[in-house]
């Protein structure tokens, strides 16, 4: 099996911990560099299913402004964000729009607006 080794700077909290994940072919050897058990999981988690928040704008009708920010309201899988974008493009959305109001769903992800409009 191939040995492979990744280096991050974990995310989760300020103190920004390195984390080293080393992999036997696809499994996980060993984790090394964390502070707590927060910082284990995300760095197995960006190795093996890395995730993102997604911010982007929507296109809004009678809306006091021509867009609306948003964002998902949990991180999608890297690998659907390309699918997501392509759909958050050609949505129209009905104003006005509330901060904080989900205004619809991907794959059971809630697209949260971020702003008033
Ligand atoms: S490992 Fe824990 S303490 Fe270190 S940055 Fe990550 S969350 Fe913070």
């Amino acid at each position: 099996m191939t040995s492979r080794v990744y280096l991050f700077t974990c995310i989760v909290c300020p103190l920004g911990c390195t984390l080293e994940v080393e992999m036997d072919g696809d499994k996980i050897k060993e984790v090394k560099g964390y502070t707590c058990p927060k910082g284990r999981e995300w760095a197995i988690e960006e190795v093996m299913n890395p995730k993102r928040v997604v911010m982007s704008v929507i296109k809004v009708r009678n809306g006091k402004l021509p867009t609306v920010s948003v964002k998902t309201a949990e991180p999608v899988p890297k690998a659907k964000i390309p699918e997501l974008m392509k759909f958050l493009a050609k949505l129209e959305v009905e104003g006005p729009i509330r901060v904080g109001q989900t205004i619809l769903e991907f794959e059971g992800i809630k697209i949260v607006a971020t702003r008033e409009t």
